[in-house]
């Protein structure tokens, strides 16, 4: 007979062990499934920046949505640490976007026109921005500064949240899903290597590996593989007092354990028939895209010069077609939620996407919250593979 829960979630990287906390927090019997060990997708490779700047959030509900999950990391931060004993090394500090070319003036002025309204923000002239950092390359047209913005280890957020929803009756359970049970239009568990697991919901979290189960849905979960690489400086002069970011150059970060990070590469870093990588992450790190990034750090900061690499990193972003997360219940089907094609994003959004999921699965999967009305799978109803192949190539953090 079938294992019974309330809730299988597929996928154990932020965003489905930050649903398995959730849930479990208010009581919910949940499993958490993962193939290959907790953090072994994206959530291992990212950046772990958590900013409101940049283009990943468009004007309204997509920038709430950032602003509301960046918000929720200092009560969650400090809840994981006591809980489990680890820091996540989490720094709450202001930031810089830099403009070391009148393009990039131009783009940050111009979503600052709508930003600002929503969080603290100005211009500031280079001569401002070398006292805040004198270090920085003479070679400036200004930045804009930002208070709002914090960065952690996402790989230790990831553990963190996994252990901590063990604590609170989760059950983790290392077995890769094979395929969904159904009765008619209702899911009603998962197959897996081990047995199969009858439940209430399940909710699909599996990042780049979730189109796996757009078969048994009979529905498109149009998520793609986006490479990104970065690297790890060892850099003996005192850290950044800010967090640094460039539309063209990527980010510089002083993290909490005295490594700097500096990178990513995107989309536009990448041949187009190079920005997918098929079913699977590309792990593979390249000396191209050691020397570019770089080469991009030594143009922010120039006493880099003299850093050393610590190491180098590779993966692979879940990414959308519109680049925005895929998370709520797919037409047609009951007893199942996505959570997945958070691209560039899925740390900082992964808390805020768990309290929505959990608001809805608690509610009886009755009313989709407001928060993610944009965000529903409904939106890709009919979506063909040609209307995915352009999402990719302007990414840049
Ligand atoms: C270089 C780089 C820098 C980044 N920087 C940032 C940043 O600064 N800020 C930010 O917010 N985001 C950043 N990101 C993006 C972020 O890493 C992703 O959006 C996020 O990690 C996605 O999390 P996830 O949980 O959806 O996917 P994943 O972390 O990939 O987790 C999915 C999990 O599902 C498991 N799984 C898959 N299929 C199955 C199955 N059939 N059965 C069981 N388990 C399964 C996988 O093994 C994996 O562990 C960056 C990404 C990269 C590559």
């Amino acid at each position: 007979m079938a294992d019974t829960v309330d809730v299988v979630v597929v996928g154990a990287g932020v965003v489905g062990a930050s649903v398995a906390y959730y849930l479990a927090r208010e009581g919910i019997k949940v499993s958490l499934l993962e193939r290959e060990a907790i953090g072994s997708g994206s959530s291992a490779h990212a950046t772990g920046f958590i900013s409101l700047l940049g283009t990943e959030f468009a004007p309204g509900p997509s920038f709430q949505f950032g602003l509301d999950s960046y918000r929720e990391f200092p009560a969650l931060v400090a809840e994981l640490e006591s809980e489990t004993g680890m820091d996540l090394l989490y720094q709450r500090r202001p930031s810089l976007r830099l403009a070391l070319e009148q393009s990039e003036e131009d783009l940050i002025k111009d979503l600052m026109t709508w930003q600002k309204e929503h969080v603290a923000m100005h211009w500031i002239t280079p001569e401002e921005v070398h006292e805040l950092e004198p270090r920085l390359t003479p070679s400036l047209l200004g930045a804009v500064y930002e208070d709002e913005s914090a960065q952690l280890d996402s790989y230790r957020l990831n553990l963190a949240l996994a252990a901590g929803a063990e604590r609170k009756g989760s059950q983790t359970i290392q077995r890769k899903v094979t395929g969904l049970l159904s009765d008619g239009n209702r899911i009603t568990g998962v197959r897996t290597e081990g047995g199969d697991i009858s439940c209430g919901t399940v909710v699909i979290a599996a990042g780049l590996w979730s189109p796996l189960f757009q078969q048994d849905l009979d529905f498109p979960i149009p998520v793609g593989a986006l490479k990104g690489e970065r690297l790890l400086l060892k850099y003996n002069g005192d850290p950044l007092p800010v967090l640094i970011s460039s539309p063209r150059r990527g980010h510089m970060i002083s993290r909490l354990d005295g490594f700097l990070s500096v990178g990513s590469t995107g989309g536009r870093d990448y041949d187009e028939d190079q920005l997918y990588q098929g079913e699977d992450m590309d792990r593979v790190t390249t000396q191209r895209a050691r020397v570019e990034i770089m080469q991009r750090a030594i143009d922010v900061f120039p006493d880099l010069e003299n850093a050393s690499l610590v190491q180098q990193l590779a993966g692979s972003r879940p990414l959308s077609p519109d680049r925005q997360p895929i998370i709520g219940p797919v037409p047609g089907k009951e007893g199942v939620v996505l959570a997945t094609g958070h691209t560039t994003k899925g740390i900082h959004l992964g808390p805020i996407t768990a309290k929505a999921v959990t608001e809805y699965i608690k509610g009886g999967c009755k009313k989709v919250p407001n928060s993610i009305e944009m965000f529903l799978p409904a939106r890709f109803e009919g979506l063909t593979q040609a209307d995915f192949q352009t999402a990719g190539l302007d990414v840049d953090e």
